[in-house]
């Protein structure tokens, strides 16, 4: 199985080269060269079986030779034997037709952890084998962060600098992160938005020196990897609801379209999906985007639901690519114009093919903190606001009779003053969470500039 780049620039490379690189050289975002697929049957047998197993055989299709089936098995059952739930990602039924699918019963409480357990036992094992060692730069809105921490720290072959919005994430996220012991780890307070932190990371892949110079990697959702890892759970979900005889829809809260991407991945594989929701906070390109075909920046606003303060969704150039029949050189003229002007527009075709599996919406922040109030006196359990935010979306496959599911991707207490504003409710961090604030945080500070943080990232990769 070979990697592309959707802007057509740079050589093919096998899993392991998209792993370790994150972007791909010429700017783009790595995607299979064809898809594989599962027949009705392979898919059907996926029901009732551990989700390591369901990993293994969903990350065994597209790594193809690059990893043996021995080393696949052993990294994902160790990787989903970090989670304090015994289905890894269960569902719970909120009522007829509706469920969430809990995705935060890992170390840092938050959907990321399902890739990033995974991902870093991956880096370890190629790393080790070709006796390199990488610096992972990461761009956190604030759940990224933790769950690389968590899944890197003690690392002996990986440097971790992990970016963040000074001011703009929770102290429980920001803790993760910055509670961290281990010396491979560097936490970053930037003085800007999460945007500026992405733009940082773009740049520093950009410049081939100094990439080269600190062997630059990333793991942020651009990682392919991190995609196939979060297309698991939308098979083990559907197929517990009935797929592949039934189709399933999903509602998926994102701001980076990493997680709502890994649904079209199980879809191009063979999963019956219906339709696939995006919703947003106040920072709506996407769900302008599916509403209108005019991908175009916003300004970002802060909101309840910080990860998905974001107004460039990096993934959206990989639905692009695959909504104008994979036309390299189009995709490279459209995001070339869209870094430069900051909007573009799809083609209608494009459009109209999107349309017709993905659709978009924009909740604000009242709506998202009367739902989060609803929900808790519905099913008596608080939700996190970033889930409350697609529990706020219309519904509309609900009256057609197929299965609705609605990511749930963070634990509430990691959003104690969202929760408890909006429901009177504190939700307690669960035990396992431990003495995360009585730790010392370590925290260097960095304006938003690319020149500081790159002679910030050199020093310590030379450390
Ligand atoms: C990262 C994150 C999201 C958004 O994920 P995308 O990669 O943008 O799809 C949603 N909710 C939580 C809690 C997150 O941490």
């Amino acid at each position: 199985m070979r990697y592309i780049s959707t802007r057509g620039g740079a050589p093919s490379v096998d899993f392991t080269d998209a792993l370790l690189a994150g972007l791909a050289p010429d700017g783009g975002l790595y995607v299979p060269e064809t898809w594989p697929r599962f027949s009705a049957e392979q898919i059907a047998a996926f029901a009732g079986k551990p989700y390591a197993e369901v990993a293994a055989a969903v990350l065994g299709a597209f790594a193809g030779d690059s990893l043996s089936p021995e080393a696949i098995a052993q990294d994902c059952a160790a990787a989903y034997a970090s989670f304090t739930h015994a289905s890894v990602t269960p569902l719970r039924q909120l009522e007829p037709g509706r469920w969430l699918l809990e995705l935060f019963h890992g170390p840092t409480l938050a959907f990321k952890d399902v890739a990033m357990q995974l991902l870093a036992r991956l880096y370890d094992r190629v790393l080790a084998e070709r006796k390199r060692t990488l610096t992972i730069v990461c761009a956190t809105s604030g759940d990224t962060g933790g769950a690389a921490v968590e899944a890197f720290r003690g690392s002996p072959h990986v440097k971790l600098v992990a970016l963040y919005p000074e001011g703009r994430i929770s102290e429980v996220q920001r803790r993760f992160m910055t509670a961290a012991a281990e010396d491979n780890i560097r936490c970053v307070a930037v003085d800007g938005t999460f945007d500026d932190c992405q733009a940082i990371l773009k740049s520093l892949f950009a410049d081939k020196t100094f990439a080269a110079d600190v062997d630059l990697s990333g793991v942020n959702s651009i990682n392919w990897a991190r995609i196939v890892a979060q297309s698991v759970y939308y098979f083990t979900s559907a197929v517990a609801l009935g797929a592949p005889s039934r189709q399933v829809a999903f509602t998926v809260p994102t701001g980076n379209f990493g997680d709502a991407f890994a649904a079209y991945v199980a879809l191009r594989m063979g999963l019956p999906i219906a339709a696939i929701q995006v919703a947003t906070n106040s920072n709506d390109i996407l769900a302008r985007a599916f509403t209108t075909g005019r991908y175009a920046k916003g300004e970002v606003v802060a909101t309840q639901s910080p990860a998905m303060d974001i107004q460039v969704a990096s993934n959206f150039e990989r639905l692009y690519f695959e909504a104008v029949g994979r036309d390299a050189a189009e995709t490279a003229r459209a995001f070339a114009a869209f870094a430069a002007t900051g909007e573009l527009q799809m083609p209608s075709q494009a459009f109209d093919s999107i349309k017709t599996l993905f659709s978009g919406v924009c909740i604000d922040e009242p709506t998202t903190a009367a739902a989060m109030k609803s929900a808790f006196e519905a099913y008596g359990e608080p939700v996190d606001p970033h889930t409350a935010v697609a529990l706020a979306a219309p519904h509309p496959t609900l009256a057609q009779g197929v299965p609705l599911v609605t990511l749930s991707t963070a634990h509430p207490a990691k959003f104690p003053e969202a929760v408890s504003a909006a429901t009177g409710f504190t939700p307690p961090l669960p035990a396992k969470a431990g003495d995360l604030f009585v730790r010392p945080e370590r925290i260097d500070r960095l304006p938003a500039d690319v020149e500081a943080v790159k002679v910030y990232v050199r020093a310590f990769a030379a450390s």
